[in-house]
């Protein structure tokens, strides 16, 4: 059985209490756990989109990267380019908006490079996909901390750990995969007809006539047309990928993302919002905060934290999340069933 680490945290505590906390868990774990750190580690965050005020603050990283750096380890910010046109579609920009977010205490790797197209194809024997599009910089680690803002997500439900795995870990073709049928539609009243999708798609699959049409059988899928869009007309098709369906591209794009990897996953209850943290504005918490989860199975993590917040709740209200996990566990991502231990 899965042991997941436990914290309660009050509400609105400071970084530097919040960095503590972190610190002793993170401890707890690599004592208990006999986990052996490497030299090089990297921690998979969310920078935040611009104009969210709730994705995870920098300062709680504070205690682990200080403990890493005294043991000689270094540490690294990693993560992937978005798959909307935004402020984090390209790693210049993202970068920007990471330093603007205050992650500037350590080196900030983008793992599928400039445009988000720099990705390494993991292969696994899921229902939904037999290659995963994992961003390339990932292999060159085979320890990471993924640090993750538990919340809700409109197609994904309430989640941590699985999330940040399964989307995080994607390069822009991953994403989309996931997010769609694959091929892009156009908003014809949005297109200025500038070609700029025919000249960067790599594929020739974008037509240029009276308006752009996409070939959908040379289309592969990587939503590079979607990021260069100056106007935001080539859109993701979103209705395509519903519910259940979702969780399980999801599910099997995480249980890729750690393949023959040993990670450690923390889930921050904290600041908890309907909606994810690529929301370029302030949402409100909808509940108090519960506190910091820690364990080395993505499943078991994920579902501490929902019944957690069902208890708080006092019914059982978050479906969709546990429909994700439930999933996981069947493809051998990780146990539903756990222990929780909290650190004196
Ligand atoms: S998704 Fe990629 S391959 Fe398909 S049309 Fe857009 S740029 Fe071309
Ligand atoms: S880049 Fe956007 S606006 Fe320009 S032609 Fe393509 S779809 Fe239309």
């Amino acid at each position: 059985m899965a042991k997941v680490y436990y914290c309660p945290v009050e509400n609105s505590s400071s970084e530097e209490k919040i960095s503590g906390v972190s610190l002793k868990l993170f401890k707890e774990l690599v004592s208990e756990e006999n986990f052996d750190l490497e030299n090089k580690i990297p921690f998979k965050v969310h920078f935040g989109e611009k104009g969210s005020v709730t994705y995870n603050r920098p300062g709680y990283y504070k205690g682990i990267i200080e403990f890493l750096r005294s043991r000689k380890i270094e540490p690294f910010f990693i993560e992937t380019n978005v798959l909307y046109r935004g402020e984090r579609t390209t790693e210049e920009t993202h970068k920007k908006v990471a330093l603007e977010h205050g992650f500037d205490d350590i080196p900030i790797i983008i793992a599928d490079g400039e445009k988000g197209d720099y990705s390494v194809g993991i292969q696994i024997d899921g229902k939904r996909f037999k290659t995963c599009k994992i961003g390339a910089e990932f292999s060159n680690f085979s320890q990471i901390i993924v640090m993750s803002h538990f919340k809700g997500h409109l197609l994904a439900g309430f989640g941590g750990a699985i999330k940040n795995l399964g989307m995080g870990f994607a390069s822009r073709e991953g994403k989309l995969a996931q997010h769609s049928a694959a091929v892009p539609w156009l908003n014809f009243f949005e297109c200025k007809k500038c070609g700029v999708c025919a000249e960067n798609c790599p594929a020739d699959a974008i037509v240029l006539g009276f308006l752009p049409r996409v070939d959908r059988k040379k289309c592969l899928g990587c939503a590079s047309c979607i990021a260069v869009c100056p106007t935001g007309a080539m859109k993701i098709n979103w209705l395509s990928s519903t519910g259940r369906n979702f969780g399980e591209k999801l599910a099997e794009y995480a249980l890729a993302a750690q393949l023959n990897k040993k990670y450690i996953y923390f889930n921050y209850a904290l600041n908890i919002t309907k909606l994810c943290d690529c929301v370029g504005k302030p949402q409100k918490k909808f509940i108090d905060d519960l506190g910091i989860f820690a364990s080395t199975d993505p499943v078991a993590i994920d579902w501490a934290c929902l019944d957690l917040l069902d208890k708080r709740k006092g019914r059982k209200v978050f479906r969709r999340g546990r429909h994700v996990l439930k999933y996981a566990e069947e493809i051998g991502l990780g146990k539903r069933e756990y222990e929780l231990v909290s650190p004196t």
